[in-house]
């Protein structure tokens, strides 16, 4: 497996694309669809299915561009996020492409079998709400790398202070990364990559 991430949107959300031969998952399509599909076309990729770590308009907003060009692609989250697509209090800003709610909702459901799981082989889903009821992290085993979402930043962890949000649950979520392995590389919905080990040491959300 190979990962591409690009800086999408004025969010500077960090979509990845995880790609196996020629399939990928679009993991958090922030805004700029277009530019997903070049780099999509440029690397002769198919997708397979987007990926969200949670359901926040800075990580959804190019969903109805990428499934106007692909008309079948499944939109996979954690089922306890589905309700936040096309709510109004995760309504778009307007210079963010307006979302609604996208066709073809996947539920993840992290204890099903793998066979029934949209995710790629050799990905595993890690429940970790807090930001948000259905917070995911994306472990990429074979990478030792870990799409952390919103929920841990380099230095920092997500808000807890949006409808849904919860400040008991983000700090357990951020327990359970702390036993990936500490070379495990971190990529953050936003900002720059980290180790699970550098986090460990230095971030204050963290510390024990
Ligand atoms: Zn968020
Ligand atoms: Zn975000």
């Amino acid at each position: 497996m190979k990962r591409i991430t690009i800086q999408v949107g004025s969010y500077e959300v960090n979509c990845s694309l995880l790609c196996e031969g020629g399939d990928a998952w679009i993991v958090d399509p922030g805004a700029e669809g277009e530019r997903i599909v070049r780099t999509l076309r440029a690397a002769a990729l198919s997708p397979k299915a987007i990926l969200l770590t949670h359901a926040h308009f800075d990580h959804i907003g190019a969903i109805p561009f990428l499934q106007r060009e692909y008309p079948d692609l499944p939109v996979a989250l954690h089922a306890n996020d589905v309700p936040m697509l096309g709510h109004p209090f995760n309504a778009n800003p307007p210079d963010y492409p307006q979302t609604g709610v996208p066709r073809n909702i996947v539920a993840i459901d992290p204890s099903a079998p793998a066979e029934r799981s949209p995710l790629p082989p050799g990905v595993s889903a890690i429940e970790t709400p807090g930001h948000t009821p259905g917070g995911l992290c994306y472990y990429i085993e074979s990478l030792g790398t870990v799409l952390t979402g919103d929920t841990l930043f380099a230095g920092s962890a997500g808000r807890t202070d949006f409808p849904g949000g919860s400040m008991t649950q983000l700090m357990r979520s951020l327990a359970m990364l702390c036993e990936l392995p500490g070379a495990t590389v971190a990529v953050p919905g936003h900002g720059p990559e980290t180790t699970i080990a550098a986090e460990k040491a230095d971030n204050p959300y963290l510390a024990t």
